[in-house]
């Protein structure tokens, strides 16, 4: 036994941070993986390799998920570049303009490996000791941008989901209080519940409907209001909508405004949805995943104004804030809104630590253990600047508008937006006088062709029942010239399916 504890050269040592021969492998492991991926990135600007699903899938079965013995870092390498690496997504290409999806900063890539390293926990003090303050240093930044009042506050998420999540979550539990003294927390929810609705637009986020089912009110809930011309909520409508739901006796708690809808990327007007919550007493949450980047713009900052009338904030960092994901925070106008997610643990965050200043950031999470995302966008803001990212930002909006419209002029095309808001683009191979059901086929394959030839990533969406292509130009490295020769081959490709379709 005692052999065994005087033992001074595990096999094991060179894996861990506390000795000379784990450092000397830290460095060597970062430089292996830094030249698999440069070599990867470096000369390819193609989005993705084109491998069909079943053909990764077969590579990628022939490889042992373990090792008994363990391998060389190297070794696993080599492995990683070929069958994982050369086959992902590439993000960093100008031509991967499908979803929101961004290439990632730098700066935020290195903050990447302290996170690993240095593995902060933000969910009690005593593992996050001046983590916990960065991020709520971010967090008084980010309410300060957004205009919010004194007593704002928030937290870091795992991203848009779990933030809409929060949202609605607080939105019904401070009405339960409100309405019917029930403090949902203790007691669940009560039987009266059936009666709450939550309304938002038709082009609002799928995860407005998921909430409310995994919040027990079920996706009945979610009463979808029609869009305009501009593919905004329509304030008449919502109108109409409350006069409806009043004279059913159903109880409105909560609205949810899209800043930046997932296809379009318009924006629902915030003043009049702000009026109209604070008129009837319920909750405006904005969702702003995509369009809360305006808040570092320069030239469209005015597009979201109103947004800091809300009394909760959905806000992506993994989408036009250029980072690794995932990254996101959720704010409220209020910080006493997160008593309704409070939790005392005698072992994690006992309420008298917080006389002694100790900040537990578990105590408005709905995650315990939780990463130190905060720390890749501190990195980032410093080291690229504000002015930067407003020239990135507004950038790629320019861009979006230039493409939308150069495609309008183009014959044999249709765009729906032609004055985007932020800097998707929705659009369609469109030939003069063929049946929508042969224009969706030719998209269909138009799109996939791309993605199989290396040559672009384009999405694919439907509108009013019909295919359409979607540019999501965030990447500030993409050039009008790379939009010219996508458009190119998308005639060449929609002329030779149309061919072969006749
Ligand atoms: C992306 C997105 C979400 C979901 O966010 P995740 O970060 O993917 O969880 C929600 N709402 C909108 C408007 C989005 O664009």
């Amino acid at each position: 036994m005692i052999e065994t504890i005087n033992k001074t050269d595990f096999a094991y040592s060179q894996m861990f941070l506390n000795n000379e021969e784990g450092f000397n492998n830290y460095s060597q492991s970062l430089k292996i993986i830094e030249k698999k991926l440069t070599n990867f990135l470096k000369g390819n600007h193609s989005p993705y390799s084109g491998k069909k699903p079943y053909e990764i899938e077969a590579r990628l079965s022939g490889l042992p998920p373990a090792s008994l013995k363990g391998e060389t870092l190297e070794a696993v390498a080599d492995e990683l570049a070929e069958f994982v690496i050369n086959d992902s997504i590439n993000v960093h290409s100008p031509a991967c303009i499908g979803h929101l999806h961004c290439p990632t900063l730098i700066p935020a890539v290195a903050a990447e490996m302290v996170i690993g390293t240095l593995n902060q926990s933000m969910d009690s003090w005593d593992q996050s000791s001046a983590a916990t303050f960065v991020e709520e240093r971010l967090i008084d930044w980010l309410c300060s941008q957004v205009g919010l009042p004194e007593q704002a506050d928030g937290i870091f998420t795992s991203g848009g989901t779990q933030s809409n999540y929060m949202g609605l979550l607080l939105a019904r539990d401070a009405f339960c209080k409100k309405f019917w003294g029930v403090d949902v927390q203790q007691h669940g929810l009560p039987v009266e519940a059936n009666k709450l609705r939550i309304l938002c637009s038709e082009a609002a986020h799928f995860t407005v409907r998921k909430s409310a089912a995994q919040l027990g009110l079920g996706e009945q809930a979610v009463i979808t209001i029609k869009t305009d011309a501009n593919h905004r909520l329509s304030i008449d409508e919502l109108n109409h909508q409350m006069l409806l739901l009043e004279k059913q006796g159903l109880l409105p708690f909560a609205i949810v405004a899209t800043c930046g809808t997932t296809d379009f990327g318009s924006i629902d007007p915030l003043h009049e949805l702000s009026e109209a919550a604070r008129k009837n007493g319920i909750w405006l949450h904005v969702d702003a995943a995509y369009g809360g980047a305006m808040i570092l713009s320069k030239d469209y900052k005015d597009l979201i104004s109103g947004i800091e009338r809300a009394d909760s904030i959905t806000v992506d960092f993994h989408k036009l804030f250029y980072q690794p994901i995932s990254c996101g925070a959720f704010l409220v106008s209020d910080s006493n809104s997160f008593q309704y997610i409070q939790h005392h643990a005698d072992y994690l965050n006992p309420q008298e630590d917080e006389a002694e200043g100790m900040v537990h950031l578990v105590n408005k999470s709905v995650q315990t253990t939780r990463r130190f995302d905060a720390l890749k966008l501190w990195m980032s803001l410093k080291v690229v600047g504000l002015e930067t990212f407003a020239e990135m930002i507004d950038y790629t909006c320019h861009l979006a508008r230039e493409v939308a419209v150069k495609i309008d002029k183009e014959e044999g095309f249709t765009v729906l937006n032609k004055a985007p808001e932020l800097n998707a683009v929705v659009f369609r191979y469109n030939p003069e006088g063929e049946s929508d059901q042969l224009v969706n086929l030719l998209n269909k394959q138009i799109q996939q062709e791309l993605l199989k030839s290396g040559r672009a990533f384009l999405a694919k969406t439907r509108f009013e029942g019909q295919v359409y292509l979607k540019m999501t130009l965030l990447n500030p490295m993409t050039r009008i010239e790379h939009i010219e020769d996508i458009l190119d081959e998308i005639r060449v490709l929609g002329e030779m399916f149309k061919m072969m379709e006749e």
